[in-house]
């Protein structure tokens, strides 16, 4: 029987996901098909329930689920619990068992992007979504002092440090009010800016405006393209990383999850270029152009957006 794993979110058109892991059950000969479901909110838990099915080998979750799924899994494995969020979901017979891989995939990013320098121990982060709450995680187990979280919505960054409290005693995690006076003073006091929002997702936009951003910031941007943020960065002399990476290895450990086998990162990566340069969407983050007006417009012409 050829085995199902799922995308579920919303959108998910044209995923990347779905190159990369394809690529790695047809070059480890693990007879599955990995299929996108575009769900919205209300369906969200009749999908899940289907999950149970044997021909199911498990599922991946994306915006704006990973928060949503996590009650409705029957278990939670360490990560999904710390964050109260699941991008990975396998099965136990009929049970479901929520994972979080985008910790690992973050933790990946993070070390590549500082490198051969000192790891910083302060980070501002932007958003308040499921890819934050693996983010924050990060940072918390990775030794950080202080974290400050921005959410245009401030209940939701408050809620996030109410979920992380005791993880968080011995450090600094705080939500403040997406001001850009706020935002400018506590980037003054970072080396790390993380963004975790999904702007510069469908049109050419950045979070934040360009002149908040100084030359010594190491700046991550979960979205998987050169997005506005990281073009105004790169000017102003950062050093910068898009969502490549972490999409990458959250990719690589969902699949081990599923199959039981190493996953062939080699393959994957080859297959995460090629749909890119095809110009092909990501559910984690898509091409939202250059800069240049005609890209954007060939980018929305290519993904129907
Ligand atoms: P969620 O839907 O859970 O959260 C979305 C976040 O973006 C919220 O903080 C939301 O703020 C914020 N946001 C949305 N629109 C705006 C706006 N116009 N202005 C300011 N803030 C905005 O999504 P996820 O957390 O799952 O994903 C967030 C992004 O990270 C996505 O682009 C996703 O593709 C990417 N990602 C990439 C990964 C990778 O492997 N590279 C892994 C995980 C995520 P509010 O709460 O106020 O609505």
């Amino acid at each position: 029987m050829t085995r199902r794993v799922v995308l579920i979110g919303h959108p998910v058109a044209h995923s990347l996901s779905a190159a990369m892991q394809q690529a790695a059950f047809d070059a480890t000969s693990v007879d599955a098909r990995y299929e996108l479901w575009d769900r919205a909110p209300i369906a969200l838990h009749d999908s899940v329930e289907e999950l149970r099915g044997d021909e199911f080998l498990g599922a991946n979750v994306t915006i704006p689920h990973k928060e949503r799924v996590a009650p409705l899994m029957d278990r939670l494995i360490e990560e999904a619990v710390a964050t109260g969020a699941v991008n990975t979901i396998t099965r136990e017979g009929k049970r479901l068992v929520g994972h979080n891989t985008d910790v690992i995939g973050f933790r990946t990013a993070l070390d590549h992007l500082v490198g051969q320098q000192k790891m910083p121990k302060a980070a501002v982060v932007l958003g308040a979504g499921g890819g934050a709450r693996a983010v924050v995680h990060g940072l918390i187990t990775g030794g950080f002092s202080r974290v400050i979280v921005f959410n245009r919505h401030l209940h939701r960054a408050e809620a996030l440090v109410r979920h992380f409290g005791r993880s968080a005693a011995h450090m600094e995690l705080r939500a403040m009010p997406w001001h850009e006076s706020i935002i400018e003073a506590e980037l003054a006091k970072t080396r790390l800016l993380v963004n975790a929002t999904s702007v510069g997702l469908d049109a050419d936009e950045a979070p934040i405006a360009g002149e908040l951003i100084t030359a010594d910031l190491l700046v991550l941007d979960l979205l998987y393209a050169r997005t506005r943020l990281l073009r105004d960065a790169e000017k102003a002399g950062c050093t910068v990383m898009d969502g490549e990476l972490m999409l990458l290895h959250q990719g690589a450990a969902a699949f081990t999850l599923w199959t039981g086998i190493d996953a062939p990162l080699d393959v994957m990566a080859s297959a995460l270029a090629e749909a890119r340069a095809g110009g092909v969407r990501s559910a984690e983050g898509e091409p939202a152009g250059e800069g240049d007006p005609a890209d954007v417009a060939s980018t929305e012409a290519a993904t129907g957006a």
